[in-house]
């Protein structure tokens, strides 16, 4: 028995000179410390950063020391930046205090069977004009609006659009549908509420601030009073009767309605690559640094004991990560170069990285990879999960650098969740560009995991930092394995982004 160390000890040596001489081991990825991918974590989970939240102090403290992370491995900083700041403007609105809405002789009131979410309005008398569902689409030959005088008038429409009910088009839908209507001269818009979702979830998500993007918000800055809502419908009838009739005379007043700018971060920095040619294409690392914050906001229960949600998995894990690759990229660049993008604002809807989606500082068309980290936690430290395996022709380098740390992948996990359109790569992919997300080991959404996704007991020291180490070896391998790759990566036949893919990059 007491040989065994010895005659390991000599295969491991043997291990370790042979993959030496095969140059394998020196790159830096493998010196990546425990020790300071822990003390990044612990920082950017720190009860100090008070959870992080978008808008707030922690979340600009957490952006300004991975700026200073940025500095201290000598990121370039890129044109259009602030420094390695992007500033995404937000809008923080606030739903009216009081609003109603009278049809016929149904009263509807705010908070109760009607919630008015944008716009203040003296009482005003009108007629109501029901417009399917208030969206137009020139491609599909859709026009909600044709043959519609709107002029003055409130519109009332279904959720959603033709194409789609689904929860996620209804969300998405509305800041269109708003400019929609405003542009056809209404005073406002108001959307049935047809959902399968309870009402008064929905009352309690939506009547209170929110933070949207600026763009989306464009009407209320424009036009203060037009009016933007939901309601509960009483009565079927009076609505069908509003689209036949085209008659129906309304009521609506609103006040209370405010709003206020607030600016949050995206930090960027680039890392040139080594080749002359391959240098012009640029691998994109995202991870999004924000979390829920405290207290209520945080959506979760809590206690006076720990109100605070630290989001040490979700998502300082994958910043420590970036941070990792960061340091090991930096010290030996690979041929490709590498865009290193933290993201705000995803907890609020993936916000952060749809603002840089839409004003790229770097063009998308030679952006030739999202490389996402994110994850709701980890139940099985033997793994990478990685959502979108089998999508971009990557399977192979990204299992290369897992099993190079002793991890295995974890293909596709909770396929029934959809993960990949809730994490920050889905913004880069719907433009086209091919995407994965790099998450803990996740095999099923148990018990481990909902203890801490999204709970103020998500502490740094619950976190495996044996673990954290071997996960950001892994990351900032795969990141190395991509960037120096002969290959681009592309979409595979038939998958839902190739199309978009093609279009972008010409092919
Ligand atoms: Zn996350």
């Amino acid at each position: 028995m007491k040989r065994l160390p010895l005659l390991a000890s000599c295969l491991a040596f043997f291990c370790f000179t042979t993959a030496q001489a095969q140059g394998e081991q020196q790159a830096p990825e493998f010196n990546i410390s425990k020790a300071d991918m822990e003390a990044h974590l612990r920082f950017l989970a720190s009860d100090a950063l008070e959870g992080r939240r978008t808008g707030e102090m922690g979340n600009d403290i957490a952006a300004a020391y991975i700026a200073s992370q940025y500095a201290t491995y000598g990121l370039k900083q890129v044109e259009g930046a602030n420094g390695y700041y992007q500033p995404v403007p937000f809008e923080a609105i606030t739903p009216p205090v009081a609003a109603s809405i009278k049809i016929n002789d149904e009263t509807y009131q705010q908070g109760e069977n009607l919630l008015v979410m944008t716009g203040n309005l003296d009482l005003t008398k009108t007629k109501a004009v029901f417009a399917n569902y208030g969206w137009m689409d020139e491609e599909a030959g859709t026009n909600d609006y044709k043959g519609l005088d709107v002029k003055g008038k409130l519109v009332f429409v279904l959720p959603g659009t033709p194409e789609g009910k689904d929860p996620l088009t209804v969300f998405n839908s509305m800041s269109k549908k708003r400019k929609l209507a405003k542009e056809q001269g209404a005073i406002g818009l108001i959307e049935l509420y047809r959902l399968q979702f309870p009402w008064q979830f929905f009352l309690s998500y939506f009547n209170k601030e929110s933070l949207n993007l600026s763009d989306d918000m464009e009407t209320t800055k424009s036009n203060p009073n037009f009016v933007y809502g939901w309601i509960k419908e009483e009565n079927k009838e009076t609505f069908n009767d509003m689209k036949e009739s085209k008659k129906t005379k309304v009521e609506i007043s609103s006040e209370g309605f405010s709003r206020r700018s607030v600016y949050s971060n995206n930090v960027i920095g680039m890392l040139e690559g080594t080749d002359p040619e391959l240098k012009e294409e640029y691998l994109l690392i995202t991870a999004h640094f924000d979390h829920v914050g405290t207290g209520k906001n945080g959506g979760s229960p809590y206690t006076p004991e720990d109100s605070i949600f630290n989001g040490a998995r979700d998502n300082a894990m994958g910043t420590t990560a970036l941070l990792g690759a960061l340091q090991a990229l930096a010290e030996q660049p690979p041929k490709r170069s590498v865009i290193f993008l933290a993201v705000t604002g995803e907890e609020i809807g993936l916000l952060g990285s749809q603002y840089y989606a839409e004003n790229p500082l770097i063009p998308m068309e030679q952006t030739i990879f999202n490389l996402n980290t994110d994850g709701a936690g980890y139940n099985d430290p033997s793994y990478v999960s990685i959502v979108g395996f089998g999508r971009t022709g990557t399977d192979g380098l990204v299992e290369a650098a897992a099993n190079i740390f002793g991890l295995d992948v974890f293909p596709n996990p909770a396929p029934e969740q959809n993960l990949f359109d809730r994490s920050d790569n889905v913004s880069f992919a719907k433009l086209g560009v091919p995407a994965l997300c790099f998450s803990p080991g996740l095999t099923s959404f148990d018990e481990e995991i909902s203890t801490y996704y999204h709970q103020a007991a998500d502490d740094p020291d619950t976190i495996d930092f044996d673990y954290l180490q071997k996960f950001c070896q892994a990351l900032a391998r795969t990141a190395r394995l991509i960037a120096d790759d002969e290959e681009r990566p592309f979409w595979m036949e038939g998958d839902k982004y190739e199309e978009a893919g093609k279009q972008l990059y010409n092919r």
